[in-house]
């Protein structure tokens, strides 16, 4: 214990709701245990071009309830090479940091486990409003853009309904529904296209609007997961076969920003918290998650091996209940 003196923190990948409270509560934290903390900015290109900052307890200040990052965040392809990664090294080591603090994705996981093969201890934070961490029920951020997503297309079903069109909405999730099915329920969709799932847009889409138009539907919201795309051909195709006006929206990176929820912000400083505390224990290169409620760690290749199925009972309900 006490091995560790200083923690550099750094937030990286696409930016999430919670990342702030999440910076705070490692600061804060870490300097409660009575290490000091540098700021890393601008991801892992931070590293690279030497770009870090002391952080106390008032540098913190006035962002928990703030979207975005204090920090920045930057995909660095940069920190893909040796060379990168040999810089990152040496600038650590130049500020004194023992020990990284990563809020991101699976791909910041990847730049922790490549940073720790050089000496540099590691602890992942589920970073991203995707939900796409194999070893974490729940990722930061999620829950904030979950809401934006709802609040943003209940404006949309009244103007839908006004007119008694159809909306074609893109939710973001490149490769994972849980963001568009999850909305697709909370939002009353008639169907949510999700990239795990193959679709037949005539019996899926078609079908369920002149079957609904039977029963005296008027308005229609379909959703749509970034990963499956396509929205403009889909809003095009639905308008040409039923006749019914068609609109496509796109949300895009609304979806990103925000004051962070409740939730975000409690899960933000409970992971965080952790992660001081692991390495305060001389614990490192763990991925925090979050299972049944209870803050888990796992190891780092461990947790990057792991798989995430959506669950099919969320795809059952929304199906049952878009009739
Ligand atoms: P999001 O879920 O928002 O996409 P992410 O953390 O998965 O977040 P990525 O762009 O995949 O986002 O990764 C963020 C950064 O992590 C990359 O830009 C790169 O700097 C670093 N990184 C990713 N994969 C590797 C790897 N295999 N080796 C070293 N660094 C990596």
């Amino acid at each position: 214990m006490g091995e560790i003196k200083t923690i550099g923190v750094l937030t990286s990948g696409g930016d999430a709701p919670g990342m702030n409270p999440a910076i705070r509560a490692v600061v804060r934290s870490a300097i409660y245990y009575g290490m000091n903390v540098k700021g890393v900015r601008h991801g892992y290109n931070g590293l690279i071009n030497d770009d870090i900052v002391d952080l106390n307890l008032r540098s913190v200040s006035e962002i928990i309830h703030r979207g975005g990052t204090m920090l920045y965040t930057a995909r660095s392809k940069e920190f893909m090479t040796e060379e990168g990664q040999q810089k990152a090294y040496e600038t650590c080591v130049k500020h004194g940091i023992d020990a990284l603090v990563v809020i991101g994705g699976d791909g910041s996981f990847r730049g922790c486990q490549a940073i720790s093969k050089k000496g540099i201890k590691t602890i992942g934070i589920p970073g991203t409003i995707d939900n796409d961490i194999a070893c974490s029920d729940y990722t930061i951020g999620y829950d904030t853009a979950l809401n934006t997503a709802m609040e943003m297309i209940d404006k949309l079903r009244d103007t839908t309904q006004s007119h008694e069109r159809c909306s074609v909405v893109e939710v973001m999730g490149r490769h994972a529904g849980y963001l568009a099915i999850n909305t697709g329920i909370a939002t009353g969709a008639l169907c949510t296209l999700i990239p795990e799932k193959e679709f037949d847009i005539e019996r899926d889409i078609i079908g369920r609007i002149q079957e609904t138009q039977k029963q005296g539907k008027k308005n229609f919201i379909i959703l749509v997961a970034e990963g499956v795309g396509k929205v403009f051909d889909i809003a095009n195709y639905i308008e040409m076969r039923t006749g019914i006006e068609t609109r496509a929206t796109v949300l895009g990176h609304v979806q990103r920003g925000g004051s962070p929820s409740m939730r975000d912000r409690v899960t933000a400083a409970e992971m965080a918290v952790e992660a001081v505390e692991l390495l305060n224990n001389g614990v490192y290169n763990r991925v925090i998650g979050m299972h049944d409620n209870k803050v888990v760690n796992y190891d780092i290749d461990e947790a990057l091996q792991m798989k995430k199925e959506l669950d099919p009972h969320l795809v059952s309900i929304a199906n049952i209940i878009s009739i």
